[in-house]
């Protein structure tokens, strides 16, 4: 999964801000206690165990199975059962979301479309084994209960919706069982929002048990059948277990190691109207209508929303699905289409091929829409990209692309992608930035579509989502990590392998390295790159920038260790040879990599294993004496009080270049520190060192005082001494020094002294980030006296450079990358020259009538100077109601955020709330974008105390939107007060979130700035 970038460098890290997943409790009866909604069975039927579900277990053949739905129904007729479910009664009937709200079906229980069912079949492959369960059924409750509370070592069961002992203790379902193959028949109905199922699951018995646990996290219950017309028959336990969402099939007999069995399950639900599980969406048409359509996002726990599955990825199975729909839509899925069939009723099935590989329940993918493809064929692969009719125009370069890419991929992996086709699809409503699903990625439109004259900086952005994406159909897909601790085998290779893919692809649009993953790392609450994860909240907390840039990071530095390129590919394509269609952990990767790469300087395992286990990353302190070198490593840990030491040691290839020879890769030499500190000697005496040649290592460095200043001066001397990279990684290790505490705000001011020399985009842009980050907190202490002066003195290094910028098309895409940082910050700091330039811009625009094409990386910073004034606003919010290109809307609704007039701050807030005039997926940008100022921030802050469980509701806890709404709303404060404000109201929400990482992390961000700020205020005062 990818999350979107935003285009706002100063505050968050590249290509993340939000994440797509929001989960709804499942909404099952209790069996137990809901007495007036339980059917009235025979008592007879009911004689062990009266609070329990009881099923139809049969033994049976091939033309059984295909009776099962008549079974269901006119058993159910047969016992006069009423189908359960008071689900929606209970739920508020007031939904401000303008997706269409499903039916509430279930609060008329006449209803035939009411009537949730589900069957139950063990299908016992043998004869033998029906002969050996029927004369053991003899059922007590002692059988059903496992727990012995006299056991001090028994885990504490939790307790079922019925009341009773749920069977089963952990997060992860137990190991006795693996689903081999599922068929999924779905009847999605997209004028009722509400669709029904039936799952088969065959599935294999690994160790004897006599219980089945999987995942359900459908809002209905079953019903429970028994009848006795079937000769094989017996009875058995169903318990839910809802926290999880687990269900528990308990059987009085074992089910024996070696056997085989099927399950069978009939279901039905309402669509779902967050953005995950199967879920309705909907577009306004050309002509004004709105049309509807349903897809899937299942990643991380949501395909069990959709059926009941074991939803865990080292579950990997085969799955053939059919799908009905009206005549005037059309249907995709993982696989091709194999066959149509005309339905008695008037619909279409369409059936799918059977996977031709097993694959984890995340990755399953299917949508109902009306949607046109645009297709070429590419070696052994039908490439379509989809989107809705009237945006097909802008399908084009997404198509080119994926050809090249997937050229480049079956070459570099040499493992040829194994489907026989690959849909990408643009979806109007859509959380993540893109789902790589196998064989249908899903994605925004802003990631997917792009007009014929669009920049190459926004075709930069369709280009690495589509890499990364493609990515994941081998790293991810092919080869899946076993559990989501190690979720940086999938998102840490698609991440680096989106740089890496297009620097060869397609260099004109001239992507670079640059993960930002050190700031977060550096904090206490960090996280190893390969943790415990043992609830869904932390599974949800995975998706963050540790898994993905950290995890990018070190491959990166792994991979710049070797000389040239090929060795690491060469390590690469043995793991994906190795493992492929299976899980593997972070040890296999590195074992693989052990095998191929490892010389007796270096040993790939014991190296990345210290940047796997470990949270954090080091400090390399450098002393140059003559030519001798040493080196000292320690934690580089942000504490407010320095209280805090660890012993972490970490394997680092240092890489150096020196005065004599800095840019060339052959200047590179390399040391590898492994204790504390060592020293080597140099051939001869040098000047300087640069250690961390072209940033391309996950730490830190310090020169100390001496090595600072010459490098100071050597870049006063000459900008070009050094590589833009490493100019911007200096610029980068100084803010954090001096953020750690240890170098003086004045030696930091000094390195700048040469940054109005610099004009190349990473220095400059970066320089910009950390100035603008100290502005704004001081902004938000309201220091309005220091503030104005820190944006003169910004204005002082970059007046020139900014002045020189043009404001017509530019073709060069790192030019408009670092003219769109330039500009977005001279108009935002009120540079006069600017904001006239902007707003001329912006009435030429409107006079136009759209026909006139802003500059794409120009429209941000127009849209934000529109958003300022009551007027233009008022006409900037006019073409954002009726704009249909979703990358320019999106900068259009940034500048309508950017307003500091109160009503209009609150209007747009609830509009994002209610998903009336602004989707609901843009509320993280929306507040991401108010946060940049004093007054939005203020605003924002409030709306997210009065609208907490509102937003739970919508983004799940943990979840990467949830992690960027709480970091943008506190990461520049800095005052005592806000401190306090911001742990009062988080240690309130108790399980509503007060444990979540990103919880910490604000609580000690703030602690940090206010240390700085305590300790800078009076160098600033002195300086600025
Ligand atoms: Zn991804």
């Amino acid at each position: 999964m990818e999350f979107f970038l935003p285009p706002n460098r100063a505050s968050l890290p590249r290509n993340m801000i939000e994440n797509s997943m929001f989960e709804e409790e499942p909404d099952v009866v209790d069996l137990a206690k809901d007495s007036t909604t339980f059917p009235a069975l025979d008592p007879d039927e009911v004689t062990y165990e009266p609070r329990s579900s009881r099923l139809l277990v049969r033994g049976l053949g091939e033309n059984d199975m295909d009776d099962d739905e008549e079974d269901c129904e006119s058993s159910a007729r047969l016992l006069g059962m009423s189908f359960m479910n008071r689900s929606s009664a209970h739920r508020s009937n007031s939904s401000p979301y303008t997706r269409q709200a499903p039916p509430r079906s279930c609060s008329r229980p006449s209803s035939r479309t009411i009537v949730v069912c589900v069957l139950f079949l063990v299908i016992v492959a043998s004869v033998t084994m029906v002969f050996y369960f029927l004369p053991g059924c003899t059922f007590t409750k002692a059988g059903c209960r496992k727990p012995n509370k006299t056991n001090p070592m028994e885990p504490v069961y939790p307790i079922s919706t019925n009341g009773d002992l749920f069977p089963w203790a952990q997060l992860r379902l137990p190991q006795s069982i693996k689903p081999l193959s599922y068929d999924l028949t779905l009847n999605p109905d997209l004028d009722k929002m509400t669709f029904t199922g039936r799952t088969v699951i065959n599935m294999s018995i690994l160790h004897s048990t006599n219980r089945i646990v999987f995942h359900v996290g459908l809002k209905r219950i079953f019903c429970v059948l028994m009848n006795k017309l079937f000769t094989f028959f017996f009875d058995v336990t169903v318990l839910e277990y809802k926290p999880r969402q687990q269900l528990a099939v308990n059987f009085s007999e074992e089910l024996k190691a070696g056997q085989y069995c099927v399950l069978t399950m009939e279901y039905s639900a309402n669509f779902s109207n967050a953005y995950d599980g199967f879920y309705n969406s909907s577009y306004i048409d050309e002509d004004g209508n709105k049309r509807v359509l349903a897809a899937t996002q299942f990643e991380p726990l949501s395909a069990r929303k959709a059926f009941p599955c074991f939803d865990e990825p080292a579950f990997k199975a085969t799955f053939l699905i059919k799908i009905s729909r009206k005549k005037t839509y059309m249907t995709l899925s993982n696989m091709p289409k194999a066959k149509s069939t005309n339905l008695s009723n008037g619909l279409v099935q369409d059936e799918f091929e059977k996977t031709s590989i097993n694959m984890s329940t995340y990755l399953v993918a299917f949508i109902v829409a009306d949607f046109t493809p645009n297709t070429k064929n590419v070696s052994e692969t039908q490439v379509s990209v989809y989107s809705v009719p009237e945006k097909n125009g802008h399908t084009e370069y997404a198509l080119t692309i994926t050809s090249k890419l997937l050229e480049f991929y079956n070459n570099f992996f040499d493992i040829n992608y194994p489907l026989k086709k690959l849909d990408l699809v643009a979806i109007p409503d859509f959380l993540a930035g893109a789902m790589e699903n196998w064989g249908l990625i899903t994605f925004r439109e802003t990631t997917l579509l792009v007009g014929k004259k669009s920049s190459l900086l926004e075709k930069q952005v369709v280009a690495s989502v589509i890499a990364h994406e493609l990515a994941h159909q081998w790293f991810g897909n092919l080869v899946t990590m076993r559990w989501w601790n190690d979720l940086w085998l999938n998102e840490g290779f698609a991440t680096y392998m989106e740089y890496m893919s297009l620097q060869e692809v397609s260099p004109d649009l001239e992507t670079v390295l640059r993960f930002r993953a050190l700031d977060k790392d550096a904090l206490n609450s960090s996280h190893a790159v390969s943790t415990d994860v043992n609830t869904t909240e932390q599974v949800e907390e995975m998706f963050d920038s540790v898994s993905y840039e950290k995890g990018a990071s070190i491959l990166l530095m792994l991979n710049a260790s070797f000389p040239g390129d090929q060795q690491f590919r060469k390590g690469i394509i043995e793991y994906l040879k190795q493992f492929s269609g299976l899980n593997t952990d972070t040890d296999d990767l590195w074992n693989s990599l052990t095998q191929v790469l490892s010389t007796h300087h270096m040993n790939v395992s014991q190296m990345m294993t210290s940047w796997t286990s470990q949270k954090g990353f080091p400090l390399v302190t450098v002393n140059l004496m003559g030519n001798q070198v040493t080196l000292t490593q320690e934690h580089f840990l942000l504490t407010s009080d320095n209280t805090t030491h660890t012993s972490s040691l970490w394997n680092i290839p240092v890489t150096y270049v020196n005065d004599s020879c800095s840019l060339a890769p052959e200047c590179r030499q390399v040391f590898t520190l492994k204790n504390k500190s060592d020293t080597f000697k140099l051939s001869k005496n040098v000047t300087w060192l640069k250690l961390n040649y072209k940033n391309t290592g996950f730490y830190i460095v310090d020169y100390g005082k001496d090595g600072w200043s010459v490098l100071t001066q050597a870049l006063i001397s000459n900008v070009g001494v050094l590589t833009h990279e490493d100019r911007a990684s200096l610029i980068h290790n100084i803010f954090a020094l001096s953020r750690l505490g240890r170098v003086p705000f004045r030696q930091v001011l000094n390195l700048l002294k040469y940054v109005s020399a610099d004009t190349e985009t990473s220095p400059v842009t970066e320089a910009l980030l950390q100035l603008n980050n100290i502005y704004r907190q001081l902004e938000k202490r309201q220091e309005s006296n220091l503030a104005s002066r820190m944006k003169n003195f910004i204005m002082i290094k970059f007046r020139n450079l900014m002045a020189n910028q043009t404001w017509e098309e530019e073709e060069n895409v790192s030019k408009q990358e670092l003219r769109s940082a330039l500009l977005e910050m001279a108009c935002s700091l009120n540079d006069e020259n600017c904001i006239q330039q902007a707003t001329s811009l912006f009435k030429k625009y409107m006079q136009s009538n759209g026909s006139l094409r802003i500059p794409g990386d120009l429209q941000q910073t127009v849209f934000t100077v529109a958003g300022q004034s009551d007027e233009t606003w008022d006409a900037l919010f006019n073409i954002y109601a009726h704009a249909t290109y979703d990358s320019e809307k999106r900068k259009m609704l940034k500048g309508l955020a950017s307003t500091q007039n109160p009503q209009r701050l609150v209007q747009i807030l609830l509009s994002g709330l209610s998903g009336s005039l602004i989707q609901t997926q843009e509320l993280p940008l929306v507040i991401s974008t108010m946060c940049q100022s004093f007054a939005g921030c203020l605003f924002a802050w409030d709306f997210i105390q009065e609208n907490w469980d509102r937003l739970i509701e919508k983004f799940p806890i943990g979840s990467f939107a949830i992690q960027t709404i709480i970091k943008s709303v506190t990461f520049q404060s800095s005052t005592q007060a806000q401190l306090n404000k911001v742990q009062a109201f988080f240690s309130g929400l108790k399980e509503r979130g007060s444990q979540m990482r990103s919880v910490q992390e604000a609580l000690e961000t703030i602690k940090l700035n206010q240390r700085w700020m305590d300790r800078n205020l009076p160098t600033l005062r002195r300086w600025l």
